[in-house]
């Protein structure tokens, strides 16, 4: 009898303890307006860092040096203001409608694009020329390319095409893809919109109004801290989630960014609270890393300068999109550390956590890559699941299901604890 009060009650411990209201309302917090999606418009992702660095506070983590903060600069094409277009007078919805390109110039006018056909489009002489002749007739003032129907290898090719055209002249293209978005470090000559085929009307006009800023110092801040280990050691354990999102595409809409990666950050935050209360024998470090959407820099900046010697680093474990989970999770690197992977899958059998754990090698899409080429071993763990929004303006606190997060974090403290803290 005894026995079963005991387990129901620890079982019920774990479920009041994860997926608490303060750990959905940090998550929330992330993804609302006032942090701009994260990113590089209103100071979206500094905004962001103080945030965290408080969070950090709260929960038992301190700085290495003297700040929180590890700054770094890097180039970034912005859309601050206006970014609207209208097609036959029809005021499209942007991120539903329509992207216009990370990379996009600004321009505020009337397009009339001639439509290239595909036979000219896959010939550079023709293309060359049909351009050249639409320049000069007047009756065009850009080029409309429709991508419908095509496949993958064309797709690319033609978008490629794109982004070399609006070097020359206005450029929107057509797709039926889901419409997905990322950041640019370059800005090019002319606008770059990209449309889906389910608003678009032949033989258009368009009234766009864009405005685009590169920035070429913008300051993004890495998030670091840790617990020290009570009898002192080097060897330290690093938990890493990126806190940047995509911002903002014009002053309206902004890219809340709640799966990937608000909930990670909020994950990180939550095992620091746990760890504060169950210190183990090892250093514990925490980075909320910057600039992962603008191509993994935030990571790439901490590794060539380490705050922690990397020699001291006895794994990383990295966190990005941890807000779905009921197929289970990929760990990427586990074909590079079959003990730890072998490890982890025995603890989620035992603790029946997750439905599955998926292997996978290395890749370079998160920020344990650059750690991964430094030697330091590293996984990065993501879920799997019903949410499919992906750097779109519908992955919100609202979609967020979190439905594993509670099993996933046990999974992962049961892990440190098995593995990571004793290495
Ligand atoms: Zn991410």
């Amino acid at each position: 009898m005894g026995r079963i009060f005991l387990v129901l009650f620890s079982f019920s411990f774990l479920l009041t303890q994860a997926q608490t209201p303060q750990e959905r309302a940090f998550a929330k917090e992330l993804c609302s307006p006032e942090f701009h999606g994260r990113g590089y418009v209103d100071k979206g992702d500094s905004l962001a860092s103080e945030y965290i660095a408080k969070a950090f506070e709260q929960a038992g983590v301190r700085p290495i040096k003297k700040s929180y903060f590890q700054s770094f600069t890097h180039q970034v094409n912005t859309f601050p203001g206006s970014c609207l277009i209208a097609n036959n007078n029809r005021t499209l919805t942007p991120g539903v409608h329509y992207l216009v390109d990370p990379s996009s110039g600004g321009a505020k006018m009337t397009l009339r694009p001639s439509e290239f056909p595909l036979d000219v489009l896959m010939d550079p002489k023709k293309i060359q020329q049909e351009v050249i002749r639409l320049l000069s007739a007047k009756k065009y003032n850009s080029l409309l390319i429709n991508t419908k129907g095509l496949g993958n290898d064309t797709l690319k090719q033609l978008n490629e095409l794109a982004s070399f055209l609006a070097e020359v002249l206005p450029v929107i293209t057509i797709t039926d893809k889901k419409l997905t978005w990322s950041v640019s470090s370059r800005q090019l000559k002319h606008p770059l919109i990209q449309l889906h085929d389910s608003v678009y009307q032949h033989s258009s006009e368009f009234s766009i109004d864009i405005e685009a800023r590169l920035v070429p110092n913008y300051t993004s801040r890495n998030v670091i801290g840790w617990m020290k280990a009570k009898k002192k050691t080097n060897k330290t354990i690093v938990f890493t989630a990126h806190y940047d999102h995509l911002g903002r595409m014009g002053s309206e809409t902004y890219f809340p960014g709640a799966n990937d990666n608000a909930s990670g950050t909020t994950m990180l935050i939550s095992l620091a609270h746990y760890f504060k209360e169950n210190r183990p024998d090892v250093n514990v470090a925490f980075i909320a890393f910057a600039g992962e959407e603008a191509g993994l820099l935030g990571s790439k900046y901490f590794v060539d300068h380490p705050s922690i010697p990397l020699n001291d680093i006895q794994f990383v474990l990295n966190l990005d999109i941890m807000g779905s989970g009921e197929e289970g999770i990929t760990v990427v690197n586990a074909t590079l550390h079959p003990e730890a992977f072998s490890t982890l899958t025995n603890i989620n059998t035992v603790g029946n956590y997750l439905k599955a754990i998926k292997s996978r090698g290395p890749a370079a899409n998160s920020d344990h890559y650059w750690f991964t080429q430094k030697k330091v071993p590293a996984f990065f763990i993501y879920t799997m699941g019903t949410n499919k929004h992906y750097h779109d303006v519908f992955d919100t606190y609202d979609e967020l299901t979190l439905s594993t997060f509670n099993s996933l974090k046990a999974m992962l403290i049961d892990f440190s604890k098995a593995y990571l803290f004793k290495l």
